[in-house]
């Protein structure tokens, strides 16, 4: 598959990776707090701390191969957890800040976790499990109760020998993000880190040794896995981070200060700083690579980051189920509004419902060959859903696109976002970059609306940008605006004007929520 090897050898620790950069005094990660303060630490010191945390777990009865429940802000201990955990052989299972108690302990018994690591502004939301008396429990300051410190100073300068895991033994439980249902526990095991790193690290993100990397998300998510986490300090880079909360301004402050020359960031992210007022402001001189992934790209960013910034935002797609699957590599020829191509290594093509090949320009389901090794195991403890995905040698990832005559993909949208409506099928992403065109527009979603004489129309719901009026004059515009950049049929016979739109934790768009909305015999 495209000449690059993504299998990884049969004894292979992921930890390996980052290890081979631990004795440097080169910075590993630098960091702002919401106060302003800058911090930094080397790879040698990052890894006197991972040291002491695997020596703590090992001392409190972690074994390899247990499984532990990790709940971390963005900082720099939830690095060394990470490889610490790794370093000796047990198993992540990702939480993130955002998570309530029921999504808490919906993963916890999923994924029959022996320990949980919280940091100390967590602990309260712990308490019940804190009583169960039934988990090995670590935070990060000093010991607290129940709770041991991963940081206890009896142990400094603790030295703990890298597990020799096989490649096919479990590292990662990561829960998808729930757009569509109950997520589910994804089964990563080193091997697929190790196709992982190979396949996103240089010829996507475009990451060397020599960059500063500021990948947006937060832990918890397997898109930090991704970026900020297994690429970035993987390629020896230093990685930045910002423990403060998303703004528009701060974040464009921040990359022209920190020298940052490589983001990761989210459509969401960039949909906002592009709309940022004053935007001529900002100059990013030090940025080079700037990609965007986990929704729908919008053609807007990518128009003005390329007139302010002089620099093209490229998009990638992937799954918490696989790796960058398509993306706009930093060698090919972009294609505004396409996701670009599949990634090295990785079979993706364009199947029918029987898992058949369909034809150029056919829009059908993404499909990865079921033998690409950066795909997922299985679903934790959950066959039926797992069997569901799979046709013939494919995995199907849920999303529609196309593939056009020069093998590049467009997104079409998630198979259940679909909409039929008098008997065409529309996707809503290419109605809402339309819309996001609009310069009253600030963000907005499309679902089926039903219809008793077209089945299901399209409905749009809008945020406006400040200082915007509502009202029926602005409807017609937004219809007329969306007929011409698109085609006639497609426009929104029906438009919402809304505050804000219903997200996932980790902000993506739910469009089950306003499509179930639209079902219920109130709604028009
Ligand atoms: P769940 O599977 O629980 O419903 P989810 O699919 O949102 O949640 P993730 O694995 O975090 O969970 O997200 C992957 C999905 O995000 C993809 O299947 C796709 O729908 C969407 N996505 C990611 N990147 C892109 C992109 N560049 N363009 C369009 N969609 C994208
Ligand atoms: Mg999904």
């Amino acid at each position: 598959m495209n000449g690059i090897n993504l299998v990884a050898p049969k004894v292979y620790n992921l930890v390996w990776e980052i290890e081979k950069f631990a004795t440097t005094s080169k910075v590993a990660l630098k960091w702002v707090n919401s106060n302003g303060e800058t911090h930094s630490i080397t790879y040698k010191d990052l890894y006197n701390k991972v040291h002491q945390y695997a020596f703590s777990f090992k001392n409190n009865g972690i074994e390899k191969g247990d499984k532990l429940f990790v709940m971390m802000p963005r900082c720099v201990e939830t690095y060394a957890v990470y490889l610490a955990i790794l370093k000796i052989g047990c198993v992540i299972v990702p939480g993130s800040e955002m998570l309530t108690i029921k999504d808490i302990q919906y993963r916890i018994d999923h994924s029959d976790v022996k320990g949980i690591v919280a940091h100390n502004q967590y602990l309260d939301t712990f308490s019940s499990f804190a009583k169960s008396g039934n988990y090995k429990l670590f935070t990060i300051n000093e010991q607290t109760g129940v709770w041991n410190s991963l940081n206890d100073q009896a142990i400094i300068g603790a030295h703990v020998l890298t597990v020799e895991t096989k490649s096919d033994d479990l590292a990662f439980i990561s829960y998808t993000s729930g757009t569509t249902g109950n997520p589910k526990g994804v089964v990563h095991t080193h091997s697929w880190g190790y196709a992982h790193i190979r396949t996103i690290a240089s010829s996507w993100l475009d990451v060397t040794e020599d960059d500063v990397v500021w990948a947006t998300a937060g832990p918890g998510w397997q898109k930090w896995i991704w970026s900020p986490f297994l690429a970035t300090l993987g390629s020896g880079a230093t990685g930045f981070f910002y423990e403060g909360k998303f703004d528009p301004e701060t974040f464009l402050t921040l990359l022209n200060k920190h020298n940052i020359t490589v983001f990761c960031s989210t459509p969401t992210e960039y949909r906002f700083m592009a709309k940022a007022e004053n935007l001529d402001q900002f100059k990013l001189p030090s940025l080079r690579s700037a990609v965007s992934a986990g929704e729908p790209l919008n053609q807007e960013v990518i128009h003005t980051f390329k007139k302010y910034f002089q620099v093209d935002v490229r998009d990638g797609y992937g799954q918490t189920e696989n790796t960058l699957l398509i993306g706009t590599l930093k060698d090919i020829k972009a294609k505004v509004g396409s996701m670009g191509v599949p990634t090295p290594g990785n079979l993706v093509e364009i199947v029918d419902d029987d898992g058949n090949l369909v034809g150029t320009n056919t829009v059908g389901n993404i499909a990865v060959h079921i033998n690409s090794p950066a795909l997922f195991k299985h679903y934790y403890n959950d066959a039926s859903r797992t069997n569901a995905q799979i046709r013939g040698n494919y995995y199907i990832t849920g999303d529609r696109a196309k593939k056009d005559e020069d093998g590049y993909y467009w997104f079409d949208g998630r198979s259940d976002d679909i909409i039929i409506s008098a008997g065409y099928t529309i996707g809503p992403f290419e109605i809402e970059d339309a819309l996001v065109q609009h310069k009253m527009v600030k963000e907005c979603a499309v679902v089926a609306s039903p219809d008793p004489l077209r089945g299901n129309v399209v409905k749009a719901f809008v945020v406006l940008t400040e200082n915007s009026s509502n009202g029926d004059e602005l409807i017609i515009e937004l219809q007329e605006h969306v007929k011409k950049v698109t085609a006639p049929y497609k426009y929104p016979r029906k438009i919402e004007f809304v505050h804000e739109l219903p997200k996932t934790t980790s902000g993506k768009i739910r469009r089950v929520e306003l499509r179930a909305r639209e079902q219920m015999p109130e709604s028009k």
